[in-house]
């Protein structure tokens, strides 16, 4: 892989202002200060400088940001506003997101590291799709009449589909916007009020977002953000006696905390969360596709995607052919800061990150693995690391069983459907898996029998805000985007109309 260096790139003046001043938090519709007066820094990926300082939130800025969510959700504009109000502000603030697409994207690669064309590609238009899918849905929240077969026809019932109520959200700095955008969008559509939290990696995205949420006209207390560290504001939200629901985007350890501390108060929980995806090559597949696709599959957002395609399994007969391929793709990437328009894949998001990866990286050399290529730290001094391709891997390996979150895949030989199906299925996770074969069948077979949320075949990372998202097994609870994330946020009430 060739290395690509820092660029003279002239920032927009917006991102340059955003980034002079200490940002802080929205609670009750005012940009205010921790309670405590603390900020914490926030780096830049690709260079390992301090990029900005953000309020830091604490147990006591979650505590006022839950009760001007509440204020919002009783009273006040928003649970007057009729559902098409709701719909068009969301309508609006999709259309804010894209008259910002520049500045925002900059935001995003220089917070989180990933190359700006993306940012510009993915990240930004696909967070304006959201908003915008689901502001569809603010006008469409129905709920059923049920026929009755009790007391001979003297009752009569319907459902009704309400908010939750108030909503924590905590999300991780992988797709900071995105995800920011797939926890907002749903809970607004219903008519809930919310209080975010960044990840302490990433908060400038968010932050912003929460400007142009307050110039779409979104009321004081519907959307508040509070940027901070994990184990006290998140903990803190996740916890919180006067959230009715916790939705969560993160680390399956991470997960199973939050499943505990929503326990207080049962507040209902969504979960999205590991994987360790396989990504399966036939002999009959295209492989002019399922090559790059494979290789995408990994390499995509340096590999900090919940759903990567980190285990790789390989028809034995084109095993070498297909590693090969992948392992050049690897070769050609152009590893280098997000800014710079020549390169392909950016930093990891941080020295914890890049050392975690690192870690993986040893140990599986050290456990017999064999790096075809890359298999190392990156040079500079941002958090950079090499497209890794490792083969000679055994299942009890760390690096074959646990989500490494990093360009780092494991390739594997096998015979034939009935030996990978088993072997795809073997692990604690279940979000995503991808099958690359020209034969309808077997696609089907395997489409059936791999335990995963996502399944693709002779593709790989395709989303849309219409189709759900989640996990089976470790992997998460519940579904997102679709109509189903509706129901992540909506409580269903009956009913009974004694008509005597
Ligand atoms: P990663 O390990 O990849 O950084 P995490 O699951 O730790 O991912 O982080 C995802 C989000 O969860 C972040 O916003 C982080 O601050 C938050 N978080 C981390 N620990 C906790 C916790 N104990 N309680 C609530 N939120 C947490």
């Amino acid at each position: 892989m060739a290395t690509t260096t820092a660029p003279t790139f002239t920032l927009h003046k917006n991102v340059t202002s955003f980034l002079k001043t200490p940002r802080k938090m929205l609670i009750g519709g005012e940009w205010v200060d921790s309670v405590s007066g603390k900020t914490f820094e926030t780096f830049n990926p690709a260079t390992g400088e301090v990029l900005g300082r953000v309020a830091e939130g604490d147990r006591a800025d979650i505590d006022q940001a839950v009760k001007a969510a509440r204020k919002a959700f009783e009273s006040g504009p928003w649970p007057e506003m009729s559902p098409s109000q709701r719909g068009r502000l969301i309508w609006k603030l999709a259309d804010l997101l894209e008259h910002n697409l520049d500045e925002l994207a900059e935001l995003e690669t220089l917070d989180n590291g990933k190359p700006l064309f993306f940012s510009r590609m993915v990240d930004v238009p696909s967070t304006a799709d959201l908003f915008r899918y689901m502001a569809g849905w603010a006008s469409k929240i129905e709920g059923n009449t049920i026929p009755l077969s009790a007391r001979g026809g003297q009752y009569f019932a319907y459902s009704l589909r309400e908010p939750i109520g108030v909503v924590g959200q905590i999300i991780p700095w992988n797709f900071p916007l995105m995800m920011a955008a797939w926890k907002l969008g749903p809970a607004l559509a219903v008519g809930c009020t919310l209080v975010l939290k960044p990840a302490e990696q990433t908060p400038l995205s968010a932050l912003r977002l929460g400007e142009l949420a307050i110039e779409a006209g979104f009321p004081p207390g519907v959307i508040n953000i509070v940027p901070g560290f994990g184990e006290t504001a998140g903990a803190a939200l996740a916890a919180h006696p006067d959230v009715d629901k916790i939705a969560f985007t993160g680390s399956t350890e991470v997960g199973k905390l939050i499943l505990q501390a929503a326990s207080g108060n049962l507040k209902k929980v969504s979960l999205e969360l590991g994987g360790k995806s396989p990504n399966i090559v036939f002999q009959d597949a295209e492989l002019k596709t399922a090559i790059p696709g494979s290789a995408n599959a990994i390499f995509f957002n340096q590999g900090q995607c919940c759903t990567a395609g980190s285990r790789l399994f390989v028809h034995k007969t084109i095993f070498d052919e297909v590693v090969e391929g992948v392992g050049k793709a690897a070769r050609k990437l152009r590893v280098g800061p997000g800014l710079d328009p020549n390169t392909n894949l950016g930093p990891l998001v941080s020295q914890e990150q890049l050392d975690r990866v690192c870690g993986y990286l040893e140990s599986g050399i050290k456990d017999g693995a064999k790096a075809i290529v890359g298999g190392q730290k990156g040079a500079g001094s941002g958090y950079f690391v090499e497209p890794t391709v490792l083969v000679d891997v055994k299942p009890e390996m760390k690096v074959y069983r646990e989500e490494i979150f990093g360009p780092v895949v494991t390739a594997v030989p096998f015979s034939d459907p009935e030996e990978v199906l088993p072997s795809a299925n073997s692990t604690v996770y279940g979000l995503a898996a991808a099958v690359w074969t020209r034969d309808i069948s077997k696609a089907h077979r395997l489409a059936n029998g791999l335990r995963a949320g996502t399944v693709w075949v002779n593709c790989y990372d395709v989303f849309d805000a219409a189709a759900p998202f989640g996990g089976f097994k470790m992997s998460g609870i519940g579904r997102e985007l679709g109509e189903y994330a509706l129901e992540l946020y909506t409580e269903v009430k009956t009913v009974y109309v004694n008509l005597g």
